[in-house]
């Protein structure tokens, strides 16, 4: 199974709402969308970022050329069916740029996945669930209307796990406004909050424990990614809440380096952050050793990546914290033909072989950047 075609397409799907967190404000996704092509059979994959080079340092513009330029070129004439040599392959050809190389294995196990008729969890060992229950990220930056989203949510037993984003004003106001949105659900749902590495460590010593005393189970990456050994001392106080790392665990060295010290109870899982699904599984196997909880995250992507991440979550054997694989709900439309059934408070794995989702090319075509749709960043 020679792989012979690789494209890299980029696509802007705009939100159903502004999404505002500690770094942007989004009112438009933006992806890349693989194409891996071999004996007449095509894979699909996804890179998507939120508000491009600004939660890491990778954009839709460069992890397109990445792919176009130096990772298509190693990969032609390769056996895609190696999945492991592939990916090694990928790591030597390009360092860093974890989103680019993620988004290419990813469409290159849905290709092998389809050929053989299995699903791509069967590929990575077999699913251990068909369904994962689902959180939603309340993040309109208002109040009142945070309240109204989640009470919506509960009522169409959508979600019952709430994440809060803030970070993105004064410290003390973001708190009042993660206080009254858990006194709101106290009870009915759990509330997360994620700083998105916006607070500095004294901050987070001042602030963590109101939000443990108004019932936050979580925070998500309350410092700077690079400063682990603050992660470490939050993490020893007795702040009364757990502390999950994202943004600070990429790669496998990353875990190690948070175990060792004991940086965080939870970590959050990411394919595209970690480079694609043989790391991400090292980085799931380090946390397990340790005793830290596992959490599905996403970058809010459309139903191909989703469903890319969802063969992966589905194969572990629990995710502690749940997931937020919710991005498509987030989308006015998905590119997708069939929408992930999400219901129940969950999300559930598709049917069929790959990811179990194909592309609807109408949508696709209307949202592709290169058919002259005009881009909007994020602001
Ligand atoms: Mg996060």
């Amino acid at each position: 199974m020679i792989i012979d075609r690789i494209e890299a397409i980029l696509v802007d799907v705009p939100t159903t709402r502004p999404h505002k967190l500690a770094f942007a404000t989004v009112a438009e996704q933006n992806y890349v969308i693989v194409r891996v092509f071999a004996d007449g059979a095509m894979g699909i994959g996804e890179a998507a970022t939120i508000g491009g080079p600004r939660w890491g340092e990778e954009s839709t513009e460069g992890i397109k050329a990445t792919i176009d330029g130096y990772i298509a070129p190693v990969l032609i004439g390769q056996n895609a069916r190696n999945l492991n040599a592939i990916e090694t392959r990928v790591a030597q050809a390009v360092r860093g740029n974890a989103f680019a190389r993620a988004a290419v294995v990813m469409a290159v196990h849905d290709l092998v996945a389809r050929a053989s008729g299995v699903s791509v969890a069967e590929l990575l060992g077999g699913a251990q669930t068909q369904s994962l229950e689902l959180i939603w990220t309340l993040a309109s930056g208002d109040t009142d209307r945070d309240i109204a989203e989640g009470e919506e949510m509960l009522e169409n037993r959508r979600h019952r796990h709430f994440k809060i984003k803030i970070g993105f004003g004064d410290a003390e106001r973001d708190t009042t406004h993660a206080v009254k949105l858990a006194h709101a659900f106290a009870g009915r749902a759990s509330i997360r909050v994620d700083l998105n590495q916006a607070w500095d460590e004294p901050t987070a010593c001042r602030l963590l424990p109101k939000l443990a005393g108004a019932g936050v189970v979580l925070v998500e990456q309350p410092l700077p990614r690079w400063n682990v050994e603050g992660m470490a001392r939050l993490s020893a106080t007795a702040t009364g809440t757990v502390i999950m790392a994202d943004e600070g665990v990429a790669s496998c060295h990353d875990a190690l380096a948070h175990v060792r010290l004991r940086a965080a109870d939870a970590f959050a899982l990411k394919v595209t952050k970690s480079g694609g699904y043989a790391e991400t599984r090292r980085v799931a196997a380090i946390a397990d050793a340790a005793g830290v909880g596992l959490y599905g995250g996403c970058m809010l992507e459309t139903g191909v990546g989703t469903a890319g991440y969802l063969q992966l979550f589905a194969t572990f054997s629990h995710l502690a914290w749940a997931c937020e694989l919710f991005g498509p709900r987030l989308l006015q439309h998905d590119i997708i033909a069939t929408p992930l059934a999400m219901h129940d408070f969950a999300i559930h794995l598709p049917k069929g072989p790959g990811t179990g989702v194909t592309i609807d090319p109408d949508k696709f075509d209307f949202y592709r950047r290169d058919r002259g749709r005009p881009s909007r960043k994020a602001g």
